[in-house]
């Protein structure tokens, strides 16, 4: 089965599908073999449903059942299949990548973009070698531009991304200290991220970039086309400020405020308000979007509880965002208590990040810390430590955290959002 005889009916179809349990009558399904399941016995039963098609990569299915194709590899073939697809959209494509804030800027842009075009983006964070050929095969004709959020761990990974993708604009939210293992320490993060400028620089594509990122600076020299922020040279200048822990920013005199809390997030701000600006959506439409847009993802989340104020940042963590976080909260006013989860994938460097952010949050001086996980009880710097959730929880059964502010931040594997309705 090659690429062209099937993508007539790729275009009848709903969508592409590689979850069993959401095969829809008009779907494509591509099984792939995981640990836990047979894609066999999955893609006899799709085709059976009715699935209009089913990808397998087991030999016995040759010619076998007239919906099921047998491919050598399903992940080559959804590549190809979104690379050939791709290939045949004239629509903007805007890609993003960064060590933190990507699904938020994406989330953001999206609200922004939407003010004038029917947008596509990726669905929470599909943002891999998978999740980013489902995005691009979820572009339907009637869409007018696409974002997609490309995520990596290692070398070469944001290059296979692009030329899926094919970004015709592109933005690196920052460098920062994530998945240094994979990465080989912060150097290797810049090199690995930089891979989308390298993209857009050979094939004249769009860079936008934050001009107060010396990073970005410096890699992006020389590059055109660009868009620029953030300096009083740069294309478009915004203004910081913020209202109850809310960001907003300040453009020609017109302010928006966000809900979204931590400075950080200014920067993913601005990056959606410049391309808005660059396709021609007014900044009254901007402010709208940005004011409008409510984060439901535990990714710099507030709520509150019972007079109290929490802040939800369970979705993941490492250095950079776990700093950023703490300097945040720290200007909450009122008694403030961390629960902080340790950061995974970090490698070598693990122990002393660890202790970095133990002795930032006793420098910061919390009234309460509490830490979660096997990394950041070893630090045994002075704090109540607890090895997992499950612990966090049997003392918060006992216990009750009477601060008015409350910040849970931590890496996913740490799940420490399990805990919040024990607050
Ligand atoms: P993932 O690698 O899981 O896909 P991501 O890059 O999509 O992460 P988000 O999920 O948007 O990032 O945000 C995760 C957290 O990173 C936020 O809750 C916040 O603590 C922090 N963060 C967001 N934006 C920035 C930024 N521009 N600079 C530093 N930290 C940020
Ligand atoms: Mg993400």
């Amino acid at each position: 089965m090659n690429i062209e005889q099937f993508y007539p009916l790729f275009l009848q179809s709903d969508k592409v599908t590689i979850d069993s349990r959401k095969i829809g009558k008009n779907d494509i399904f591509f099984a792939f073999s995981g640990d836990n399941f047979n894609a066999a016995t999955l893609a006899e039963k799709a085709a059976d449903d009715g699935a209009l098609a089913v990808i397998v990569e087991q030999p016995e299915f040759e010619n076998k059942v007239r919906n099921i194709f047998y491919v050598p590899s399903t992940l080559e073939f959804l590549q190809q299949l979104a690379i050939h697809h791709r290939n045949q959209l004239s629509i903007p494509v805007i890609g993003l990548t960064g060590s933190n804030g990507k699904t938020t800027t994406k989330e953001i842009i999206h609200a922004v973009l939407s003010e004038k075009f029917d947008v596509q983006y990726t669905s929470g964070n599909l943002n891999n070698h998978i999740g980013v050929p489902l995005t691009i095969l979820s572009i339907k004709p009637e869409h007018e531009m696409a974002v997609i959020e490309m995520g990596a761990n290692h070398q070469k990974e944001i290059e296979l991304l692009c030329t899926i993708s094919q970004p015709d604009f592109g933005y690196i939210t920052n460098f920062g200290k994530a998945h240094l293992e994979g990465f080989g320490g912060f150097e290797g993060v810049i090199k690995g991220k930089s891979e989308l400028y390298d993209y857009l620089k050979n094939n004249q594509r769009t860079v936008v970039v934050n001009e107060n990122d010396p990073i970005q600076v410096e890699k992006t020299e020389n590059y055109t086309p660009k868009i620029t922020f953030g300096k009083d040279s740069s294309d478009y200048q915004f203004g910081l400020f913020s209202e109850e822990h809310f960001v907003g920013l300040e453009f020609q005199g017109t302010e928006a405020i966000s809900k979204l809390t931590g400075e950080y997030n200014f920067t993913n701000l601005c990056a959606a308000a410049s391309l808005g600006l660059h396709f021609g959506i007014s900044f009254e439409k901007i402010k709208n979007a940005i004011e409008n847009y409510t984060p439901t993802n535990m990714r710099s989340q507030v709520v509150k509880k019972e007079g109290r104020t929490l802040v939800l940042d369970t979705y993941n963590a490492n250095p950079s965002s776990m700093t950023a976080s703490l300097h945040n909260f720290v200007t909450f006013e009122g008694r403030k208590t961390v629960i902080i989860g340790d950061m995974l994938e970090l490698g070598e460097e693990s122990e002393k990040e660890h202790q970095n952010i133990l002795k930032l949050a006793l420098e910061l001086a919390f009234d309460q810390i509490i830490t979660v996980g096997k990394n950041f009880k070893a630090v045994n710097l002075s704090a109540l430590s607890f090895e997992n959730t499950a612990e966090l929880i049997e003392y918060l059964q006992q216990n009750k955290i009477d601060s008015e502010n409350i910040l849970l931040k931590g890496s996913r594997g740490i799940a420490l959002e399990k805990s919040i309705e024990f607050i």
